[in-house]
């Protein structure tokens, strides 16, 4: 297939899963699924896991709703709550779970009746300061979210680490303090239900998170969330994770190049000796980005080779050096499987959770098992 191509791994999937239930033992799991699972492809990967974990978790009604026709019949939770534009009747509709993070969202509440009551999240915030209720408000906004008919108690509490991946950060514990300190302070014990923390970062660096529900986004698909310079901890693999995604394509074309001839758009690159350049068929136009600067590996036939001018909207080229044996149609890897993500993010900054996001519609998805 001369392609781009997301080949997904469900067994590497499993292995990640695995390896979540062992790292939390007591703790359930939301998969989060939003941003089309990560580039992973949202329904397949819902399928593959809707009987495996507690809950699923999306960002927009959007994903929830065409997870419902798909058939999806899990607990799905809206991390974000319905939006103002929204109905909140969609809550009931659809049988969601929702964050609860903001006054005018408890004014809709008390307004609307349901015959049953829906299960609700309320968000604390504990020092993101994105979305959530403050501390000294937070008393007053979970009681009046508790008079609600339409809210079923106990009353679930969420919040969300702003630098879980920052090990040595005294920001976490504080975060994690101020939960316990909210905890503390209501005073109907029968209220407090369950209480989730830890997404992908939390799980792994500050196991005092996990609590009753881990939020694992990142790592499910097996790409670390912290630091590439951080020891033990940079890469999926030494996480004990699998990466789920290879993002591949092949060469379309090898050619000879002249020393001091320049190649692509914008002739940003100048070949200092006489070589073999491959064409490979991915581009912007697949997800990878125009910004990748050159010298960003890919793995052809086992072996590391770096891009050589601007990645443009179809194609991009490597050096494959003097002498190379490779030949139009070989297989050219861009991250997963023998090149880790995280070393991919690392060389050209951006995130790995931005690569895997960037990927369009182009590029199929092809799974595994
Ligand atoms: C996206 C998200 C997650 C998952 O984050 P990862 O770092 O990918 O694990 C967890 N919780 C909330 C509220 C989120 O928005």
């Amino acid at each position: 297939m001369s392609i781009a191509t997301v080949e997904v791994s469900l067994s590497a999937l499993n292995h990640n899963l695995e390896r979540l239930h062992a790292a939390a033992p007591h703790s359930q799991i939301a998969a989060i699924l939003k941003a089309n699972a990560y580039g992973h492809g949202m329904i397949e990967i819902a399928k593959h896991l809707k009987d495996k974990v507690a809950c699923l978790g999306v960002a927009r009604l959007s994903e929830a709703i065409a997870l419902r026709q798909a058939g999806i019949h899990s607990q799905i939770l809206l991390l974000e709550g319905c939006f103002p534009h929204e109905n909140v009747e969609c809550v009931v509709e659809y049988g969601l779970q929702t964050v609860i993070h903001s006054p005018e969202q408890i004014e809709q509440l008390k307004t609307v009746k349901f015959n049953t009551p829906i299960t609700v999240w309320f968000k604390l915030d504990t020092g993101m300061h994105r979305l959530g209720f403050r501390p000294e408000e937070a008393q007053h906004y979970f009681h009046q979210l508790a008079l609600c008919d339409s809210v079923r108690k106990p009353i679930n509490i969420a919040t969300h680490f702003c630098c879980a991946d920052e090990l040595e950060s005294a920001i976490t514990p504080t975060q994690i303090k101020i939960f316990d300190q909210f905890i503390t302070s209501i005073e109907d014990k029968n209220l407090i239900g369950l209480q989730s923390l830890a997404a992908s970062g939390g799980i792994f660096a500050w196991p005092q998170a996990h609590r009753d529900m881990i939020r694992p986004g990142i790592v499910l698909y097996g790409v670390s969330p912290f630091a590439f310079n951080c020891p033990g901890k940079s890469t999926g693999h030494e996480l004990g994770l699998k990466p789920v995604m290879t993002f591949k394509s092949e060469l379309i074309a090898v050619r000879k190049h002249k020393q001091g001839e320049s190649v692509g758009y914008g002739q940003i690159w100048t070949s200092s000796e006489d070589t073999l350049l491959g064409v490979v068929a991915m581009g912007y136009g697949d997800g990878y980005p125009r910004s990748i600067p050159d010298k960003t590996p890919v793995l052809i036939n086992g072996r590391r080779v770096p891009i050589v001018g601007r990645v443009s909207m179809d194609m991009v080229l490597v050096d494959l050096g003097a002498g190379a044996l490779d030949k139009s149609g070989d297989e050219v890897i861009f991250w997963g499987e023998g090149l880790p993500i995280e070393e991919i993010a690392h060389h050209t900054n951006i995130s790995a959770y931005e690569l895997l996001t960037s990927l369009t519609i182009r590029a199929k998805i092809r799974y595994t098992r």
